[in-house]
């Protein structure tokens, strides 16, 4: 068994369930026990470790290995330590096949084993950089509100680059999609079922909203399309309108998903929906968001650490992905991000989570390489 299967093993046996998932003080619930388990390690290493809080008793555990001379450049490598829910016997690694299955095995437990097994293998190594400081920064609450990451650029902390572990196949991701969750409301009269002509019906209005948003607005989307990521996309996720059948109703709402692109704003998102249903004569009221939105990804691949990762993982492209992850918050906050981890997001949030244990080891030795090659 190598270290970083080791590891993995480890950290799927410690439940860190993100506590939005789970009821009022559940025992599973948290990610303090990972963040200690890694300091632990990190400290028996030789690194410097720190927690940084975040949440009540939620914090970041932050592990540095300085250079020997003064530090030129920081490398920031970024997985997140929660999960979400899990039936109790996903706890239990098992090794099958070549897979190790347990909950967080690719999402994304996978990708702090290989960075942190790099890090931690980086001080033995012949060429450990002399210039550049490699922090691991274990981040909470990703799955929910990404308050770990928000903490962590808040903090001030900048980097040349941060690797963001997340399952990508090993595939360098400079770009990801953002989503926006809009209500959307309609407004009618009210009237007595049996005189239908004496109301306006917030519900057959919405409906028409609801085809020309599925159809039309779709339609427009596609016209713009990103180089990695292809077009926008729209998703009418809930309706509720009226009260009973014999009255008309005077009131509708959805919710809706808009994945966004690099370089769209809530603001224009908001304007350019308006628009598009005022020329169908259609009207609607958009409310405003409680939650923060989550934001697009577009890093430059051209930029030099980029490339010299993209290099060393053998790729000659970057790739876009569909998902949003702690990149977006890192990248906002000034540190150029990429997504790198191994595991598939197909097996993420699923009943029988599990990662290639040949593909883990393949992360790591390429971290562990790109890492030895810094200055
Ligand atoms: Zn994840």
């Amino acid at each position: 068994m190598t270290r970083t299967e080791k590891l993995l093993a480890e950290l799927i046996a410690l439940p860190s369930v993100n506590p939005a998932f789970l009821p009022p003080r559940h025992p599973g619930a948290g990610e303090q026990c990972v963040a200690d388990f890694l300091a632990a390690i990190a400290a028996r290493a030789g690194l410097e470790v720190e927690f940084q809080k975040v949440l009540p008793d939620r914090a970041n555990v932050i592990a540095r290995l300085l250079p020997r001379n003064p530090i030129r450049q920081s490398i920031l490598l970024a997985p997140h330590l929660d999960t979400v829910g899990a039936e109790d016997s996903q706890f239990i690694p098992r090794r099958k096949n070549g897979r190790l299955h347990g909950r967080g095995a690719c999402d994304t437990k996978g990708s702090i084993a290989a960075m942190f097994t790099a890090l931690c293998e980086l001080p033995e190594s012949k060429s450990r950089p002399q210039e550049t400081e490699v922090v691991f920064a274990g981040l909470v609450d990703e799955e929910n509100a990404q308050a770990g990451s928000r903490a962590l650029t808040a903090s001030g902390f900048k980097a040349a680059l941060a690797l963001v572990g997340e399952p990508t196949r090993l595939q360098v991701v400079t770009a990801h999609k953002g989503s926006l969750w809009l209500e959307l409301e309609t407004r009618g009269k009210a009237a007595h079922g049996a005189a239908p002509q004496l109301g306006k019906n917030a519900v057959l209005e919405m409906a028409r909203i609801v085809e020309a948003l599925e159809i039309g607005y779709t339609a427009r989307l596609r016209k713009r399309r990103h180089p990695l990521l292809g077009a926008a996309t729209v998703n009418v996720g809930t309706i509720s309108g009226g009260a009973q059948p014999n009255i008309v109703p005077d009131r509708c709402v959805i919710s809706i998903d808009r994945r966004t692109l690099p370089g769209e704003t809530e603001a224009g998102v908001k304007r350019e929906i308006k628009t598009f249903l005022q020329s169908k004569r259609l009207s609607v009221r958009v409310a405003d968001r409680k939650l923060a939105p989550a934001l697009p990804l577009e890093t430059d691949p051209e930029l030099p650490l980029v490339q010299k990762f993209l290099r060393g993982a053998g790729q000659r492209r970057p790739v876009g992905v569909d998902f949003f992850c702690d990149a977006a918050v890192l990248s906002a906050g000034g540190i150029p991000s990429v997504v790198f981890g191994p595991g598939d997001i197909a097996q993420a949030h699923t009943a029988d989570e599990w990662i290639s244990l040949a593909q883990l080891e393949r992360g790591k030795n390429l971290l562990l390489h790109f890492l030895q090659s810094l200055p």
